[in-house]
């Protein structure tokens, strides 16, 4: 991309509605544009990250095992009516008529819509376990919409739900999602912590949350310290990590508590995702009955998996940025790299810039390619604020002498007289392989 031609509105000074660091950087990186309370648009740099967060949640649910289909977001009350939750529901969901007045609903979530898939097509034992996700809008018309993107009132969530036979199987199906949920959020470069949560009005038995840790969080968690050293470790045992004590504020009982005082730990966390076993709450009303072995009819047993996709985007930066922008993980990164041609007036200069800019496409490499005609300190500016993991500073030095100039964005490292080779295997790391 050629970034004299592309659509990147930064802004300079941080806007004074931002309360909180990742709106601040993801306006003034140009990722998002309010366009009323609680609903953006999401410009071509946010698109991006959105694009690569929804790719690896995608990749990890069909791993698990659960099939990506879409429901409507426009959806009718009748079903509601059936479920009981159209009226206890409250202000949060927003009510529509259509030209019959017939009532409707933007999905707030929907338990509702697939239960009543499920209902329609899972008749017997044989055609369970079934888990169905996907990644879709929600509107929920929060009463106080904040912090850009993390509490929005329309955002993207991946939802999916898991249809078994009983509570031993609807058991697995939780925790192949567990599974799944910390393999997604370990690739998105967070370390998430699975809370034990109270259910809220999506109601059910038992409910995990994962809590990313950071100052500007909005739910308060009660830990085991044990739980922090342990998520230190490259491999660590679900398991384990599930038998360690955390607790949502709700949840966390100070005199019951298991954990002494002097290893308890309580910190602010970001509410990325949730899961529950919801048992038979929406399919008993809505007789989401199938045979079971014997001839029985029974009720299926359900769970619910939330992950807050446009939140995570807002989460990621959270946790990874520094005084003079966003610091991208590699898997989000809306580029590979960034190529700055530090004298865009030298035609020598300028040329080898622009074959440096394909040769690296050819290499399978989403290049931002900084061609302005701007001073190298406003380029140095913009591509420390959007934050791509690396930065390639095409200079005369690079052109006198054969090799590249090479900047670490996390690190704040720059590396000289680096090879091709090596600037190559730099930039597409241990874990890139081609074209993929
Ligand atoms: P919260 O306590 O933050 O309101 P919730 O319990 O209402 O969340 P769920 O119904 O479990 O949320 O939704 C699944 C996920 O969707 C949440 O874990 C969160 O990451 C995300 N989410 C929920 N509400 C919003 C919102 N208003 N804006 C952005 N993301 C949201
Ligand atoms: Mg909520």
């Amino acid at each position: 991309m050629r970034l004299s031609r592309y659509f990147l509105p930064t802004i300079k000074e941080n806007p004074s509605e931002a309360q909180v660091v990742s709106h601040r950087l993801m306006l003034r990186s140009g990722m998002i544009l309010q366009s009323s309370a609680g609903i953006y648009s999401w410009l071509p740099l946010g698109t991006r990250v959105l694009k690569n967060v929804e790719r690896i949640i995608r990749q990890e649910q069909n791993r698990a095992g659960a099939y990506e289909v879409i429901m409507p977001t426009i959806q009718s009350a009748d079903l509601w009516m059936e479920s009981g939750r159209y009226n206890a529901y409250g202000d949060e969901m927003l009510r529509i008529k259509d030209r019959q007045e017939r009532d409707m609903l933007y999905s707030p979530t929907a338990e509702e819509v697939v239960t009543d898939i499920g209902r329609k097509f899972m008749k017997s034992y044989r055609d369970l376990p079934q888990m169905l996700y996907q990644i879709n809008w929600k509107f929920r018309d929060e009463i106080r919409p904040r912090f850009g993107v993390m509490r929005g009132r329309e955002f993207l969530m991946k939802d999916c739900y898991s249809f078994d036979l009983n509570f031993e199987d609807a058991q697995k199906s939780y925790r192949t999602m567990m599974e799944a949920y910390m393999r997604t959020f370990t690739r998105l470069g967070l370390k998430a912590v699975p809370v034990r949560a109270s259910s809220g009005p999506i109601g059910g038995d038992m409910s995990h949350e994962f809590q990313i840790l950071a100052n500007t969080g909005e739910s308060l968690i009660y830990y085991d310290a044990d739980l922090e050293k342990l998520m230190e470790t490259e491999t660590f045992d679900i398991e384990h990590l599930m038998g360690l004590y955390a607790a949502d504020e709700e949840m966390h009982d100070a005199k019951n508590c298991p954990v002494p005082q002097d290893r308890l730990k309580s910190k602010r966390g970001i509410e990325v995702g949730h899961v529950f076993y919801l048992g038979t709450k929406y399919s008993d009303p809505l007789k989401a009955h199938i045979i079971d072995k014997g001839g029985q009819n029974i009720t299926v047993h359900m769970g619910c998996y939330g992950i807050g996709v446009s939140r995570l985007v807002a989460a990621i930066i959270e946790a990874s940025h520094d005084d003079v922008g966003i610091v991208w993980p590699a898997s989000v990164a809306p580029f590979d790299v960034a190529l700055l041609n530090l004298k865009p007036d030298d035609e020598k200069c300028t040329k080898a810039s622009d074959d440096l800019y394909l040769k690296l496409q050819q290499h399978c490499l989403d290049v931002l390619y900084d061609d302005r005609s701007e001073r190298s300190g406003v380029k140095f500016a913009t591509h420390d604020l959007i934050g791509l993991p690396w930065q390639i500073r095409f200079g005369s030095r690079s052109l006198e002498s054969n090799t590249y100039e090479l900047k670490n964005r996390r690190t704040g490292e720059v590396l000289e007289n680096v090879s091709w080779d090596n600037l190559i295997d730099a930039i597409k790391g241990p874990h890139k392989s081609c074209c993929s």
